[in-house]
Formats: structure tokens, C-alpha cells, sequence
């Protein structure tokens, strides 16, 4: 239902994470909104090309959960329901640290709803379905956002369906959801107006993953694993969570010229040589169930469109055509959502403007750094400790380290230091919720500790 027209027509580029979050909050303000997307999509949970990831382990950080819930109030029940396997945070999720071993399990009262990626985005695209003004097309390609001829002013879309029929949409806002946000860059290339400045970093990661039937016999001290690699010395991570039909999702990870095996033995053998024996004990008798799939992720990119001073009237990137994120951290999907209930609410308070859309992107650039910079920040601290990893270190790269580690030590010994950092690494919290004096207290302590030993 439209509570506050601020335009005709709205087109989102891209019914994945992002383009469903932000197509839930432009019903809200626009007559209708179309999103245009070039696969077909599938009734059931099953991997589609357009989103070759969905095929690796995906953890909806309960952070991206409660934005997704926020804006689509059946979301969380509706994934409950559909056979996600809910796991308390984080009794339930064993987190192996090379040098200081497992986090302890501690229940902080809030659930991690566990779901293969397909089944996340179905349980998204359901609840927009719902959504009267809102038409899905399938099979449809943008091919380009169309522009007044100094590109200032973005007027639609052109697109193709499978059939090779093209047309054009008019738009009084289109938002690039496609993940690359080669439309958006297309645009300003081509109209000659600036193209954001990228922040790269190359951590060279390779996944394979595959699926396994959980034995009956599995053990009950925890519900999914993950074994850091020990850095800088060695990149090889495992990890396991538990999806729907009673499987389980295991990824192997490594960097930097280290490469997961797609083949049985070759894999056993890669998780037999994690840093600790916890999730090849666990596959060792498993039955295994589908094949092998490898991922390469050659860099994280972070795209400044922040630190421009202009941008095209009607046009919105969000999601991965932002940044995307070394997804080892599980921060993709969850930073998507948060930025499509930022748009909402950006949208609700423009509504009783004379001219709503002008400077909307600019002002959503600005609001939603945060929710970009900090899980920025902690993917790529860690990232940076391989000296192969490239990128620029920031000036006090070694002392944020230390501060890092420090952290990890106190959240070992204080259960609400545990709790606070949970918050922050799972998105419910920002970075400065950790400058709490009793946190810095603590830390400061370990930090001298650490320089004693
Ligand atoms: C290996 C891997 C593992 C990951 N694991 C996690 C995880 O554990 N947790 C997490 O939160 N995130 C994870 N992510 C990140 C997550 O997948 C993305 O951040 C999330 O999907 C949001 O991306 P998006 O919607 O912006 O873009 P995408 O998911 O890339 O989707 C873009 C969509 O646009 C469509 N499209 C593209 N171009 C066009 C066009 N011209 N016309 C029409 N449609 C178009 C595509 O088909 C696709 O559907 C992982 C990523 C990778 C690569």
C-alpha cells in the first residue's frame, strides 16, 4: 500500500538481497515499482546463474535478520517455518580461534536462523510478492538506465527480455541492485560525470563447498563450526552450518594461491589439515550429498560513491553494487537489507518534501556509510594481516591489530565483553558500542599482558 507517493514508477535492477529490500521499501512511496531481473526465477530453493554464490555456505547474520524482519514482518516466522534450523547465539555455534581455541559457549539469547541461500532469498522474494504494487519481472535484462543527455537526470531503463524484445520503462527512480552496478557505472562513464573511487582489497580466496546429510549420531555440544585459519602462517578455513532438509553446508576456505580440492579425497584431506580436527570429525562418516562447488573471490571492493559531490537524479545503488565484502564474514546479505530499511526510512522522512528525489542519493550515500564502514573495517583489518593481501594499511594498522587481538582474549574471560562483540560482529550493534569504558578497561589490561608475555 502506498502510504506517501513520492513518484509514478520505481524499477530495481536485480531481485536478489539487495534489489528485494529495497523494492519493500519503495512500495511504500511509489505507484508501482518493477523489478527487472535476467533470470527466471525458481519456485523452490535451487541455485540460479545470476547469483553463483547461492551454490556457498550463506549465514544471515541476525543483525541483516532483524532489518529483513523489520521491513517484512513475516520474514523471520516465514524462515522459521521452512525448515531453518535455529541456533542460539552462541551456545550453539562453536567459534575455533587458532591460539586461543573455541569461544565459550555462552547463550546471549538471540537465534541464528540457519538456511541454505536459495531458501533466504525465496523467503525474501515471497514476502515482496505480496506486495500489491509491486510487479517481479523475470527474464528481463537492463541493458541500460536511460538519462537526459547530460546523464544529471535518470528517466527509466531499457530492457530485453529472453526473447530479445526490447523495451523501455520510464522511472522516476531506478535502483541498481545488480551486484556489479555495471549500469550505474555504464551511465556515468558514459555521460562523462565521475566514477567513484574504489578501495580494493585482494584477498585472493578460494571456496569449495558441498552438502552433506547429518548423521544421526552428530554431535550435540554445537550446531555449525567455524575454524579460523591460524594467519598469518596458514589461510585454510572450515566452515559447517546446518540448512534445511537436515544437511549440512561445509565450505572450505584458503588464500593467496591455497585452494580448497573439489574432489573427495582431496577435500577430506584439505579439512583433516584445518587448525583443528572439529569439522573433519564430523564429515569423516558422513553421507555426502551433492557435488562440488568452488567459488573464487579475487578482492573485496568498496566504492566511494559517498565521497561524490554529485550524482544522477532517480538513480540508487545499493547492496554489492556498493561494496562487496569478503564474504567469509557473512556480512554481504546483512549490510544489504540494513541499507534497505535505511532507504525506508530515508523515504518516509523525504515524503512531505516539495521535491523528495532531489539529493536522495546523496543523502542515502552519507547515512549509509556506517552501515558499510564498519563491517568494512572488521573484514579488513584481518585481511590485512596476510603480507601477500593487497591493499593499503591504515597508519595504525599494527596498533588495531594488537587492539584486535586483545579484544578476542576478553571476550574469552568476560561473558558481556563475549556479548558486546557478538553484537558488533553480527551487525545488531555498531563498532563504537565497544568504547565502553569497562570494554577499553579490559582491554587494556590483556593488551599489557600480552607485553608482558
Ligand atoms: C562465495 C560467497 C559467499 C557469500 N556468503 C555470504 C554469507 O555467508 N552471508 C552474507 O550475508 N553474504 C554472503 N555473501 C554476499 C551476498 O551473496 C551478497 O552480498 C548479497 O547477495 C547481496 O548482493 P546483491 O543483492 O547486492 O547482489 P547479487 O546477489 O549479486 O544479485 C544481483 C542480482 O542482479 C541480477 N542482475 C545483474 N545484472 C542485471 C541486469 N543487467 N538486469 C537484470 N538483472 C541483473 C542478477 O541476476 C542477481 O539476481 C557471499 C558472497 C559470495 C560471493
Amino acid at each position: 500500500m502506498v502510504v506517501r507517493a513520492i513518484g509514478k514508477q520505481a524499477v530495481v535492477i536485480g531481485a536478489s538481497m539487495a534489489g528485494l529490500a529495497a523494492a519493500r521499501a519503495l512500495a511504500d512511496h511509489f505507484e508501482r515499482v518493477i523489478v527487472l531481473e535476467r533470470d527466471r526465477l525458481p519456485e523452490q530453493a535451487v541455485p540460479r546463474a545470476g547469483t553463483p554464490q547461492s551454490r556457498h555456505l550463506h549465514v544471515l547474520l541476525p543483525g541483516g535478520q532483524r532489518a529483513l524482519t523489520d521491513l517484512f514482518p513475516h520474514f523471520e516466522r516465514d524462515l522459521a517455518n521452512a525448515g531453518s534450523v535455529p541456533l542460539r547465539m552462541s551456545r550453539d555455534v562453536r567459534m575455533e580461534i587458532p591460539g586461543l581455541g573455541p569461544l565459550p559457549s555462552r547463550d546471549f539469547g538471540w537465534f541464528l536462523y540457519c538456511a541454505s541461500r536459495p531458501l533466504i532469498e525465496l523467503i525474501t522474494r515471497r514476502q515482496a510478492e505480496r506486495l500489491t504494487n509491486l510487479t517481479m519481472r523475470p527474464g528481463c535484462r537492463v541493458l541500460e538506465i536511460t538519462a537526459t543527455p547530460d546523464g544529471t537526470m535518470v528517466t527509466g531503463v531499457i530492457c530485453e527480455d529472453a526473447e530479445g524484445r526490447q523495451e523501455t520503462l520510464a522511472a522516476d527512480l531506478v535502483v541498481d541492485a545488480s551486484g556489479r552496478g555495471a549500469p550505474t557505472l555504464a551511465l556515468l562513464r558514459s555521460s562523462g560525470q565521475p566514477v567513484p573511487d574504489e578501495i580494493v582489497i585482494g584477498v585472493d580466496l578460494h571456496y569449495t563447498t558441498t552438502t552433506f546429510a547429518i548423521p544421526q549420531d552428530a554431535s550435540t555440544d554445537w550446531g555449525g563450526v567455524a575454524t579460523h585459519p591460524h594467519a598469518p602462517e596458514r589461510s585454510r578455513g572450515g566452515y559447517l552450518m546446518p540448512v534445511e532438509g537436515n544437511r549440512w553446508v561445509v565450505t572450505l576456505s584458503g588464500r593467496l594461491g591455497e585452494q580448497p580440492p573439489a574432489e573427495p579425497d582431496g577435500f577430506m584431506d584439505y579439512a583433516r589439515r584445518l587448525e583443528t580436527q572439529t569439522v573433519y570429525n564430523a564429515i569423516a562418516h558422513a553421507e555426502r550429498q551433492g557435488g562440488f562447488e568452488r567459488y573464487a573471490f579475487p578482492a573485496s571492493v568498496w566504492r566511494r560513491f559517498d565521497r561524490l559531490s554529485a550524482f544522477p537524479r532517480g538513480l540508487l545503488p545499493i547492496g554489492d553494487s556498493i561494496c562487496r565484502f569478503n564474504p567469509v564474514y557473512g556480512q554481504g546479505m546483512s549490510a544489504a537489507a540494513q541499507e534497505g530499511r535505511l532507504l525506508r526510512q530515508l523515504l518516509q522522512g523525504r515524503a512531505t518534501k516539495a521535491d523528495p528525489l532531489a539529493g536522495l542519493a546523496l543523502a542515502f550515500f552519507s547515512e549509509s556509510l556506517p552501515l558499510v564502514e564498519g563491517p568494512w573495517n572488521m573484514s579488513a583489518i584481518p585481511d590485512l594481516v596476510y603480507p601477500e593481501t593487497r591493499g593499503e594499511r591504515p597508519a595504525d594498522f599494527e596498533s588495531r591489530l594488537q587492539y584486535n587481538g586483545a579484544l578476542l582474549r576478553a571476550a574469552m574471560r568476560d561473558p558481556a565483553v563475549h556479548r558486546l562483540l557478538a553484537e558488533v560482529q553480527q551487525l545488531l550493534k555498531p563498532p563504537s558500542a565497544l568504547q565502553e569504558r569497562a570494554v577499553e578497561r579490559l582491554v587494556q589490561l590483556e593488551l599489557s599482558q600480552m607485553a608482558a608475555e
